[in-house]
């Protein structure tokens, strides 16, 4: 019998965001992998093994699961939210492009999940309503200068932008200085909603403008979208407004 791996996205938190095909997929494993809290949110199962890990092994899990699914287990290796966005998805194909040859030959699946940006757009209305890029603020694996040369980019073609691990222990500046740098292109009172934890329950979404956006507390759970000179903010009697890019026109581009 040959083995399979399933690299599954179980969504941003809310149970109700994990897919149908995702729910048979953990159900259908004999061996779950994953960082730890994730693999929390999978309800346990007789007779499936879990391997937690920490948030930095990313690639020594992704060949851990290859290892198993290749001696012919039914494997599933899981991310939050989509696992092709900033996650165990690409980790699992550099893994293969460096590994046996065997690892090309097996059945592996890519299985979907809502990612941050679109739950975090979800709760203020249509903020990703036209033209949007993701970023992750991380300079772990890329250099700031990256970061802020795409920054620039995005911020002065018009792009609304989603930012994507903004802030971390180790990283306690970066989003400062990339509100800084977007305030060269973007009038300050760009919206920018702040996500955290959304489909869990701490969780909290707040909306600012980029001149005030240093005043938000953001960390490792939250998500923001800074948007362009287009996104504007739809008032409404004892609701939060509605935060939205219109499909047409040039603005800020
Ligand atoms: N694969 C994940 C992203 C992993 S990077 C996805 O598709 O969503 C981790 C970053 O995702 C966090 O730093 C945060 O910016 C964002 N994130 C993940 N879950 C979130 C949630 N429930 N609410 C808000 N942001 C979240």
């Amino acid at each position: 019998m040959s083995g399979r791996l399933a690299v599954v996205g179980l969504g941003p938190g809310d149970a109700r965001w994990l897919t149908p095909e995702a729910e048979a997929a953990l159900a259908a494993a004999e061996a779950l992998f994953g960082y730890a809290p994730y693999l929390d949110r999978v309800p346990p199962r007789a007779g499936q093994r879990r391997h937690p890990s920490d948030n930095r092994q990313e690639i020594d899990r992704a060949r851990e699961a290859l290892h198993l699914a290749a001696a012919g287990r039914n494997v599933a290796l899981v991310s939050g939210g989509d696992p092709g966005v900033f996650a165990m998805g690409a980790a699992v194909c550099e893994a293969i492009e460096q590994g046996p040859d065997a690892w090309r030959a097996l059945d592996i699946r890519f299985l979907p999940g809502v990612t941050a940006m679109l739950a975090v757009a979800a709760r203020v209305g249509a903020p990703l309503g036209h033209d949007f890029c993701a970023l992750s603020l991380s300079d772990n694996l890329k250099s700031w200068e990256t970061i802020e040369r795409r920054l620039d980019a995005a911020a002065s073609a018009g792009f609304v932008l989603a930012l994507y691990n903004p802030i971390s222990r180790a990283r306690p500046w970066q989003l400062g200085k990339a509100f800084e740098q977007l305030r060269r292109h973007l009038p300050a009172a760009t919206p920018v909603v702040f996500g955290r934890a959304v489909g869990r329950a701490d969780e909290r979404v707040m909306i600012a403008t980029l001149g005030e956006a240093d005043r938000i507390a953001a960390d490792m759970a939250t998500l923001v979208i800074v948007g362009s000179a287009a996104t504007r903010l739809v008032a409404r009697p004892d609701r939060a407004p509605l935060v939205y890019t219109p499909r047409t026109g040039d603005a800020g581009s």
